[in-house]
């Protein structure tokens, strides 16, 4: 239980930079050695008025100069992340990424839990720049592809050429519907996202997860649609979908041969 609340803490202080990242990346700000700003009178916020989750809490929400409101985009991300960081311990600790007790992929295990938290850190930077932005930048992307294939060659993984030619297969559909959608239904950046989640989940459950982000990027729409908050025709990005199905069908299909 102590350790649960070690890694929501963690989960926070993550979700502080990401939230951070993901506003300075898409507009070009230096994000290494530059201290955090309030966005609306740019005046530098203090250590004590940058603690995750508790220092807006403790604001009220206002930034402390200008009493401005701070986007609740800022919690959101953190608590966010917290709770997706524990969501991936107990499910790790429940063995549902674990397959068998293949010496081979033992050896591995203790690097699962850190390993999992990054996949999961990288994977809502795309998420949130693709929600806010529309874009999907290729330096996440091809980062997560590269340690996917990595991974899989250190493990000896037996079905790393069905993985590899699974994900091309996958991605080559997503660009056929690209291309004959136009680029309405989806962009390039989903076509490239497909070769590492692809890659991850290999077959049968790649299909499966394709089969979801389709079905609840069509959901959410019509939801939005119905009210209002967006038109039929006009994209809505595709990626978060494909992130979230992502998850979901890690989560709750029971046979993973990755680790
Ligand atoms: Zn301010």
């Amino acid at each position: 239980m102590l350790f649960v609340f070690f890694i929501f803490l963690l989960g926070l202080i993550f979700g502080s930079f990401i939230s951070a990242l993901t506003y300075r990346l898409p507009r070009g700000i230096p994000f290494v050695f530059e201290r955090s700003f309030c966005p609306i009178c740019k005046k530098t916020i203090s250590w004590y008025d940058n603690i995750p989750l508790f220092s807006f809490i403790a604001l009220g929400g206002k930034c402390r100069n200008c009493k401005k409101r701070i986007s609740w985009r800022y919690p959101f991300i953190e608590f966010s992340t917290a709770v997706g960081f524990v969501l991936v311990y107990i499910f790790l600790k429940n063995g549902i990424f674990f397959i068998g007790q293949d010496p081979t992929l033992s050896s591995l295990s203790w690097v699962a839990l850190p390993y999992l938290l990054i996949v999961f850190l990288v994977l809502e930077i795309i998420f949130i720049i693709d929600l806010e932005y529309k874009v999907i930048f290729d330096i996440p992307v091809f980062f997560l592809f590269f340690l996917f294939i990595i991974t899989s060659i250190l493990i000896s993984d037996s079905v790393f050429w069905m993985r590899l030619f699974f994900a091309f297969l996958l991605s080559f559909i997503l660009l056929f519907l690209s291309l004959i959608t136009k680029g309405r239904g989806m962009g390039l950046g989903d076509v490239k996202l497909a070769l590492p989640l692809g890659f991850f989940l290999g077959f049968p459950s790649a299909l499966v997860w394709i089969f979801v982000s389709f079905l609840t990027g069509a959901l959410v729409g019509i939801i939005l649609v119905l009210m209002g908050k967006a038109k039929f025709g006009r994209p809505v990005p595709f990626g978060p979908f494909l992130i979230f199905s992502f998850w979901l069908v890690l989560f709750l299909e029971d046979k993973f041969s990755f680790f």
